[in-house]
């Protein structure tokens, strides 16, 4: 069964083509980072307005790339939240109108469940993680404790009360000076400094909860960069990057070791943009390692924002031959425990 993905819940436009929910045929992905660059940040009305301008080249794209036609196609999945409703609804309408179009079925997707289908994906005919699993989502805006079961139903067992880790990693790196999007540059200036250099605070460890809470450890990065500056102490970038990035990793890696000891879960997969991070992933391998289970991540370029991530969420519902209504509406926000719900998302 082969899948049209398409994403536009941010500021990537991105169709893929999707072979039975594991196998990426072709994927175009037109990123804004350039334009909102400048701003420090996306601005929603000019990602949804680019999104317009990008949506229909990017999916005749695909199908060149794919060497295919709509004939090819089983189904159309598109992300329906949550996310920016503009943006999202850019989406939501194209792929309603290529359904109209060509008779194909529509499947609405929870960006966050496309998250986590990103493991379940390989580029080069090997295989990915295959449910059921317990995922820790780590991404811009969300920060996720999951069990997955085999039919990929998600039970919520803890997240973060605050900021989510990418969230804290793009304040830190703005504290810092560094241009958006500042994860990534976090993540190499970490690994040329010492993750010893400044005691961050690593919050709710002492709480039985699988919860997380970033905006503490975020405030104590900018008063050590306030406290050193007025005393004319120089700021070592590397080092507080370090720092900074040795936190989080710890939070992440103790409460997903506890999540897996609790749920007897012999797979660890990470998924959303922060899986990308070399020292969150090289961390998590060392925790699978002692656990004696496995520790599965998505392709690095799978880990952000990208459609085949949402064709492959869509497959086992499609497989069920479970449709979404032509009816089908973008969503701000949206839960994720609902979301193989018969009626969903006409649930919310
Ligand atoms: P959400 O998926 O929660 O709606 P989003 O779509 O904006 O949010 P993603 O695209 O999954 O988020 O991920 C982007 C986030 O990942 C950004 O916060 C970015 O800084 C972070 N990120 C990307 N690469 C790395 C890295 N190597 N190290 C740390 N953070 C990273
Ligand atoms: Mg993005
Ligand atoms: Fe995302």
């Amino acid at each position: 069964m082969n899948i049209l993905g398409i994403e536009t819940s941010c500021d990537e436009t991105s169709a893929a083509i999707v072979q039975d929910g594991t196998h990426l045929l072709a994927q175009v992905t037109a990123s804004q980072i350039d334009l909102h660059a400048r701003f420090g940040g996306v601005v929603p009305e000019v990602a949804s307005r680019q999104h317009v301008v990008d949506i229909t080249r990017v999916v005749e794209q695909v199908f060149r790339d794919a060497n295919m036609t709509w004939s090819n196609i089983d189904a159309i999945a598109v992300t329906c939240g949550p996310g920016l409703l503009g943006s999202l609804l850019v989406g939501v309408s194209a792929a309603k109108g290529y359904a109209l179009a060509t008779g194909k079925p529509l499947v609405g997707v929870h960006h966050i469940a496309g998250h986590v289908a990103a493991a379940m994906l390989t580029l080069d005919g090997g295989t990915g993680a295959t449910p059921p699993f317990l995922c820790l989502v780590v991404s811009g805006g969300h920060t996720e404790l999951l069990s997955v079961d085999a039919k990929f139903r998600f039970t919520r067992l803890g997240g973060t009360r605050d900021d989510a880790a990418g969230e804290a990693y793009d304040k830190v790196a703005r504290l810092l000076g560094l241009a958006y999007p500042g994860g990534p540059k976090v993540d190499d200036l970490a690994h040329r400094g010492r993750p010893d250099a400044f005691a961050f605070p690593r919050a709710l460890l002492e709480d039985d909860s699988f919860d997380f809470s970033f905006s503490g450890l975020k405030s104590a990065v900018n008063n050590e960069i306030v406290k050193r500056k007025n005393r004319g102490q120089a700021v070592l970038v590397e080092d507080v990057c370090a720092s900074f990035q040795a936190a989080v990793v710890e939070v992440l890696v103790e409460k997903t070791k506890r999540a897996a000891v609790h749920t007897g879960a012999r797979t660890i997969v990470v998924a959303g943009g922060v899986a990308a991070n070399r020292g969150l992933r090289e961390a998590m391998s060392q925790l699978a390692k002692e656990l004696s289970i496995s520790a599965m991540f998505p392709p690095i370029e799978l880990c952000t924002d990208n459609a085949a991530m949402i064709a492959a969420a869509a497959y086992p519902r499609a497989k069920q031959g479970r449709w979404s209504p032509l009816s089908l509406n973008a969503y701000a926000q949206l839960p994720l425990v609902d979301w193989q719900d018969e009626n969903w998302p006409d649930v919310v």
